[in-house]
């Protein structure tokens, strides 16, 4: 390799990162990661850090599996590239979709291939909003989604999303989103009980499908937990509610699995952890575990009878691709034969949510949350009274990130919200570092 400084110099040339101020990052240099195994990254300088964000919340299966990068290479040599439209089909795609009809829950049996979770929830607004025209209502098209979820990047998935900073660019929302409000109870619950507040939150989809119209209400969208908006753990209540409501409307229920998916709440999927019976999935990430950029709808039987009697104008270049679907079913296999997904639930899981909830104690954490292997602390001025750092909210999360960073320690931080999401292989031993060197950086920030 060059010297670190030559590659942080080229990369500031000439490398547009997303999600971040260029002129920040060049002032100080991107840190070059070169090689990693298990949960473990190397940078340029040799430093060993271990990551706590599985990348960004995919890789599941943890890295270095040579058997993903032997199957993308067999792949490769045998059949590199076909694609799925136009009454073409190929094996690999057939196995996996095969596959995929037998994990997801109920009757989740077909599955419309896409790049990544963006264009997959791109593929969903067009496939609810073709669904109830097929169904003769073109007029019933509105999709509530949340604020402070994430969807993804693209125009459509960014609109579904309801990230502030993200509609505040580039001319987003697209028409006919429309947004609820999160069930985040440790911010925004007030005086009621996190069980009072879940059912609260749920019942304003009720309320909004009364004010839009039942009519014109397409779909209900939602992430298991809120992933990106802060490992929001909703209460109890609430997903049985939305479930209510969902069904006393007829209204098409989304669930975003792409982070939630394949392992990550210790079952195979969110979904089946927190009760909910969705029409469609959204799955990305774990489904190859980052090592192939793919991702999916998974679509009810009835949905599909409804689809398949008109040809959807929708699909991409690389809808299915071959080596993607190898390397998918290669991660499947192993998370399944070696048991990886049954011990994160039933081993992993309840050691890490001991040691995790543990974190509640330091003087800067208002609470601790953990839903399987994805976690989040609150960052708080006054834990008695689960006060916000208003004035200027998100730099503690900046200034923890920083210090875990420093510390050889990925963890992210979305305001003043300090997030996990570790590979799902992580060890026990893993886990006490993780949790030392996190207190180590809770304890630099609290100083700072
Ligand atoms: N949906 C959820 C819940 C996500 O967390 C993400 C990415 O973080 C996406 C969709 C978008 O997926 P991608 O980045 O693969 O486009």
């Amino acid at each position: 390799h060059m010297p670190t400084a030559e590659l942080q110099a080229l990369d500031a040339a000439h490398h547009m990162h997303p999600f971040t101020n260029g002129d920040e990052l060049n002032a100080k240099g991107a840190r070059v990661i070169t090689r990693a195994k298990g949960v473990t990254l190397t940078d340029s300088d040799g430093n060993e850090i271990l990551d706590a964000m599985a990348g960004l919340w995919c890789v599941n299966l943890g890295y270095g599996r040579d058997e993903l990068a032997e199957a993308a290479a067999r792949q490769m040599k045998e059949l590199p590239y076909y694609n799925t439209f136009f009454q073409t089909t190929h094996v690999p795609v057939i196995a996996l979709s095969e596959r995929l009809a037998q994990l997801a829950p109920g009757d989740l049996n077909h599955v419309f291939y896409a790049g990544s979770g963006s264009e997959a929830n791109d593929t969903n607004i067009r496939l609810v909003r073709t669904y109830w025209a097929q169904k003769g209502k073109p007029d019933k098209n509105i999709i509530i989604s949340r604020k402070n979820a994430y969807h993804g990047s693209s125009v459509g998935s960014a609109s579904l999303g309801g990230m502030q900073g993200m509609h505040a660019q580039g001319g987003l929302p697209i028409p006919d989103i429309h947004h609820i409000n999160q069930p985040n109870w440790w911010a925004e619950g007030g005086d009621m009980t996190p069980e009072e507040f879940g059912l609260a939150r749920a019942q304003e989809l009720e309320e909004a499908i009364l004010e839009l119209g039942e009519d014109r209400v397409a779909a209900f969208i939602g992430e298991p937990v809120q992933g990106a908006g802060g490992v929001i753990v909703p209460p109890e209540t609430y997903w049985p509610e939305i479930q209510r409501i969902c069904d006393k409307y007829g209204i098409l229920l989304i669930a975003d699995e792409v982070i939630c998916g394949f392992g990550r709440t210790g079952q195979w999927f969110g979904s089946q952890t927190y009760g909910i019976r969705p029409h469609i999935m959204t799955i990305a990430k774990g489904l190859s575990s980052g090592y192939a950029p793919i991702g999916g709808s998974i679509v009810c039987d009835e949905v599909a009878e409804v689809m398949n009697a008109c040809e959807f104008a929708h699909g991409y270049t690389y809808s299915g691709h071959p080596v993607a679907c190898a390397v998918a079913l290669e991660n499947l296999r192993i998370l399944e034969e070696e048991g990886i997904v049954d011990r994160a639930g039933s081993e992993t899981a309840p050691y890490l949510k001991q040691k995790w909830e543990g974190l509640v104690d330091h003087p800067l954490v208002g609470e601790a949350k953990i839903a399987g292997l994805m976690g989040s602390i609150a960052l708080t001025p006054d834990k008695a009274t689960r006060a916000q750092f208003a004035a200027d909210a998100g730099t503690a999360g900046l200034i923890c990130r920083e210090e875990c960073f420093a510390n050889n320690l990925v963890m992210r931080h979305v305001g003043d919200r300090m997030v996990i999401s570790p590979p799902l292989v992580i060890t026990k031993p893993e886990i006490d570092t993780l949790i030392d060197r996190a207190t180590t950086a809770l304890d630099a920030a609290h100083a700072r």
